[in-house]
């Protein structure tokens, strides 16, 4: 069942910075009624920037993400006290949604634009394009963990495909969404990027107000709920949502680099990332090195300087997975290889576990925190299948030196993106679409999928001629008949 969206839940929300736990502000949650009227006002706003066109949209996206650039500092400290993670970080995150929202102006006209395509022998009287045209509305619900870079994935390829944008941001990390929409402002004063303020029944409302389509990133669980929402209205959605990553380290990889990429893709943010990794399968030959490599690597970071690495866990809550998940790892035969279970509020230290029961929750349930498995394997075939065995397929990576068997690694994984020799390679690499299957959701944002996904391709046959055929007539000619009969074999018969 979808939430209740008569009334909000609570009238106001307290953002805290879960560095201090102090408050930042308190903020109005958006009323049902409100956001009605927020989705008329953007249904208003998207008939204006549908008709500019692409050259002038680009134009405002270009002026937007100026206002972006010069203000990035200041748009990092927002997020850096929204969400607790460090001002580096969260200004490496600016500068990768920037490089998204470029790529998304900047091609959309050509991704997009109505074009040509062969009509075929027998149709040869029919002149055929195909265009893809905007939906209209999209409601933007995003997650807290990359408050600016995850939602402006769905954003910047809905706008420069010709929609208007309401978006619904975590309810932890509202001073985000609002400092864009600002920015915006300052580019036009057309509500053509809006945001509401709440919690999951605003989410809700949004869906209810009647939007177009829903691009949603957040857990699966929500992703379930948002889905049986819009089946109510046939509104079409796109889901991004939870992982389980796998890296695959063969005994051919240089293990430095893959300790490196260990430490980085397990760790970073606190492990509250979606394509961070969560488990590592080792071939035996070199699983003392690799794990000697990352234990290295951890010390050299030293008890203190986790702190400047990562920051607390930005949803309090989540420690509690953590902890569940690392104590079930443990009942069940898993050991501590590097690092120390060891937790204070909001401030969890990194560990690795191994050999570690596939089927405990470490290994099939998204943790979402700086923890991580290490399984030894005894070929890459049981280390594909391992990675194949989640409910989840998001992201993967492969560690080898052998191009060839990087590839055909990543060709077996089930997953949306696959790195070979890195992590998160793919994260700044505007043309390359991004999305999951199986739990971790349908649809594609970024690159040229991305722009289709916020679009609706539009197909227009004209007829140029009589043709020598009537078929499409009620009064058809037995010459007509006599032709199609011959037609047939000679087009299909060879196969
Ligand atoms: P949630 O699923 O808890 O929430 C996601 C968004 O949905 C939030 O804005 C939330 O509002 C809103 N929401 C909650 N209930 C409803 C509802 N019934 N109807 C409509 N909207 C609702 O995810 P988190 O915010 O905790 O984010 C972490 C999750 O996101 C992880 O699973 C992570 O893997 C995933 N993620 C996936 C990414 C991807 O691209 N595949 C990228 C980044 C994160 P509120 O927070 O206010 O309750």
């Amino acid at each position: 069942m979808y939430e209740e969206v008569s009334s909000p839940a609570v009238a106001t929300i307290t953002v805290v910075d879960p560095r201090d736990e102090s408050p930042i502000v308190s903020l109005p949650v958006a009323t049902p009624e409100e956001i009605s009227a927020i989705v008329d006002r953007a249904r208003g706003a998207s008939m204006w920037w549908r008709a500019l066109g692409y050259r002038a949209r680009a134009k405002h996206l270009g002026s937007w993400r100026a206002v972006i650039a010069h203000g990035a500092s200041e748009l990092a400290d927002v997020i850096s006290r929204e969400t607790g993670k460090s001002h580096d970080d969260a200004l490496l995150e600016v500068m990768l949604t920037l490089g998204h929202l470029e790529w998304a102006a900047k091609n959309a006209h050509r991704v997009l634009r109505r074009r040509k395509v062969p009509s075929g022998l027998a149709s040869y009287n029919q002149h055929a394009t195909l265009g893809y045209e905007p939906h209209g509305v999209i409601g933007v619900i995003g997650p807290w963990n990359y408050p600016l870079y995850t939602p402006m994935g769905s954003i910047s390829y809905a706008l420069a495909a010709g929609n208007a944008v309401v978006f619904k941001p975590s309810e932890l990390t509202p001073g985000t969404a609002l400092w864009l929409a600002d920015a915006w402002a300052q580019v036009s004063a057309r509500p053509v990027v809006q945001v509401v303020v709440g919690d999951g029944s605003t989410g809700a409302a949004l869906i209810d107000a009647g939007v177009d389509k829903v691009a949603f990133t957040g857990s699966t669980t929500t992703a379930k709920r948002v889905m049986a929402q819009c089946a109510l209205s046939l509104t079409p959605l796109v889901a991004e949502c939870g992982g389980k990553d796998a890296m695959i380290v063969a005994a051919d990889a240089d293990l430095d680099s893959a300790a490196d990429f260990a430490v980085f893709g397990a760790f970073g943010n606190a492990g509250q990332t979606c394509v961070g990794v969560e488990r590592i399968y080792v071939e035996r030959a070199v699983r003392d090195d690799f794990v000697r490599r990352v234990d290295e690597r951890m010390r050299r970071i030293g008890a203190d300087g986790w702190d400047k690495v990562y920051g607390p866990l930005t949803l309090a809550a989540q420690g509690e997975v953590i902890a569940a998940h690392v104590a079930d790892a443990l009942a069940n035969g898993g050991t501590v290889l590097a690092g120390s279970v060891h937790a204070d509020g909001r401030r969890v230290d990194p560990v690795v576990l191994g050999e570690v029961d596939e089927h405990s929750r470490a290994v099939q349930e998204e943790t979402f925190g700086p923890t991580v498995v290490v399984n030894v394997v005894d070929s890459l075939d049981d280390a594909v299948a391992r990675a194949n065995a989640t409910p989840y397929g998001l992201g993967a990576a492969v560690f080898t030196r052998d191009r060839h068997q990087g590839e055909a690694l990543a060709a077996q994984l089930r997953a949306g993106v696959v790195t070979i020799n890195s992590v998160l390679g793919f994260a700044s690499v505007g043309a390359l679409s991004f999305g999951g299957v199986k739990g971790s959701g349908f649809g594609r944002i970024h690159g040229a999928d991305g722009l289709r996904e916020f679009s609706v391709p539009k197909s227009i046959a004209r007829q140029t001629s009589g043709g020598m055929m009537k078929l499409l007539t009620l009064e058809r000619r037995p010459k007509d008949m006599e032709l199609v009969r011959k037609l047939i074999p000679m087009l299909h018969g060879r196969g």
